[in-house]
């Protein structure tokens, strides 16, 4: 019996469209699709009508680990027994996806892998409000962080120069504004909450860091903050005008 392998799939960030023609086409040849919480139902269509598709999805804050183990061990098993797996995952695989470590348990199983990237939220869903994130002139570059919990050094961060994308930051919204504030960072910085980006459900807060409050936001958000939040406000005017 010939080997299997897994094939991991980024979805892109919400909007099924989103995804690029290498991962559908992933999709089409697929046994067995284990998916996420934050891939579009719509994806599974692509998959073969007998395909085996398998949720792996767990709440945010939700104990994670022995359940990342089992879905090693499911990928490693479909695998073993000849079978393209392919691995869906919300925006991109290796950008705060747990992608990295999935790789690497493959590979140390001797399992075949194969990477396909996705168009990360960080990049997209400030996007679809219009805000070019490292727009010339008003940022040396983007800085990725995670809001959830750990050490981040959010005054180092506040010096940076940089558009600062918080992914996983919305429970920590108020924490994150206020040490960005005592790190010095002006409350008149421009910042946002985007909200199920790139899909119809998509909402969002224009504000300033002294004002940002995302109040009944519980969907997977975005934090932009910087100066290049304010070339949002050109592209909703102009919605509004139209
Ligand atoms: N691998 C994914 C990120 C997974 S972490 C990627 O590359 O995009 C999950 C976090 O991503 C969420 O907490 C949220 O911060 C962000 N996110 C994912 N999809 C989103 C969307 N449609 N709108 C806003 N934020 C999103």
């Amino acid at each position: 019996m010939s080997e299997g392998k897994v094939v991991l799939v980024g979805a892109g960030p919400g909007a099924p469209d989103l995804i690029t023609l290498r991962g559908v086409e992933a999709l089409r040849h697929a046994d067995v699709v284990l998916y996420d919480r934050l891939t579009h139902p719509a994806l599974l269509e692509h998959a073969p009508i007998d395909a085996e598709r398998i949720y792996c999805g767990r709440a945010p804050g939700a104990p994670g680990d022995d359940r990342q183990e089992s879905i090693h061990d499911l990928m490693v098993r479909h695998a073993r027994a000849g079978r393209v797996v392919v691995r869906l995952k919300g925006g991109d695989p290796f950008v705060f996806g747990r992608g990295g470590e999935e790789l690497q348990a493959l590979i140390a199983q001797g399992i075949e892998v194969e990477v396909i990237p996705g168009i990360t939220a960080g990049i997209s869903v400030p996007a679809a409000l219009g805000i070019p994130v490292t727009h010339r002139g008003l940022a040396r570059g983007v800085t990725f962080v995670s809001g959830h919990g750990g050490e981040t050094d959010w005054s180092a961060l506040a010096r940076s120069g940089t558009t600062l994308v918080i992914y996983m930051g919305l429970r920590n919204l108020e924490r994150i504004v206020s040490a960005l504030k005592s790190a010095g960072m002006s409350p008149q910085t421009p910042a946002c909450v985007i909200e199920n980006g790139t899909l119809r459900s998509q909402r969002q807060v224009l504000a300033t860091l002294g004002t940002l409050s995302a109040a009944g936001f519980e969907g997977p958000a975005i934090i932009v903050v910087g100066e290049v939040v304010r070339l949002a406000r050109i592209a909703l005017q102009e919605k509004k005008a139209a």
